[in-house]
């Protein structure tokens, strides 16, 4: 698809998640955030959902989680105009509760759509709720910092900011991970490992090959 045509498509999409009514969040939200960057771009970073800064601004990691995510792309080298950046969830939950089931399964053609279309080599899920979207059988403590292999992409799964700005030491893990994300973009998605829950289903795809 050309770049234009993916704008477009892009545009319909954006409009179609600011007018969403699936769940019960929409009733709450100030403005629903659809997630911004390069639409051709290598890294997706993927949160869980909008906080209030967000809300306000209808932009992803904009208030103090999104400052220190700055801060960790800056010191590795990376703008955030060169990735895209979107959540799990389009609209604040109250409170910034944890999402729910239901509202997870309502917004997920969104982001499942909004993947396909970039196509990132890697994927850079930004805490559990995000690592779970995609690997629900791992565990964000054995995982972090390891890249994954699910389906033609690379999970790389790092703490959440709002986490680390809570706890020094997930901070120091979290500024260590981050560093490894440019080498491990370079590798061949061949070298990275499945995770050992879809080690079955990985060699059942090799079969099927044959
Ligand atoms: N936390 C998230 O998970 N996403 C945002 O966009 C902001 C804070």
């Amino acid at each position: 698809m050309d770049l234009k045509s993916k704008r477009d498509v892009f545009l319909k999409m954006n409009n179609a998640i600011i007018t969403c009514n699936k769940c019960r969040l929409c009733k709450g939200r100030k403005n629903a955030v659809v997630g911004e960057g390069n639409i051709n771009a290598k890294i997706v970073f993927v949160g869980e959902a909008p906080g209030a800064e967000e809300d306000k601004q209808g932009r992803p990691f904009v208030g103090r989680s999104g400052m220190f995510l700055n801060d960790l792309m800056r010191k590795c080298g990376f703008k955030r105009t060169d990735v895209w950046i979107g959540n799990i969830i389009k609209c604040r939950p109250p409170e910034n509760r944890d999402p729910m089931v239901d509202e997870v399964r309502a917004c997920r053609p969104y982001l499942d759509r909004q993947l396909d279309l970039i196509n990132p080599k890697m994927v850079v899920t930004l805490g559990r709720f995000a690592l779970e979207y995609f690997l629900p059988k791992e565990k964000i403590s054995e995982v972090h910092g390891r890249p994954l292999r699910a389906k033609s992409r690379i999970i790389f799964p790092l703490y959440h900011p709002a986490a680390a700005l809570r706890n020094e030491a997930i901070r120091k893990i979290m500024n260590n991970d981050f560093k490894a994300i440019s080498d491990v973009l370079k590798k061949d998605i061949k070298n990275i490992p499945f995770p050992k829950s879809m080690e079955a289903d990985a060699s059942s795809d090799q079969l099927s090959l044959f």
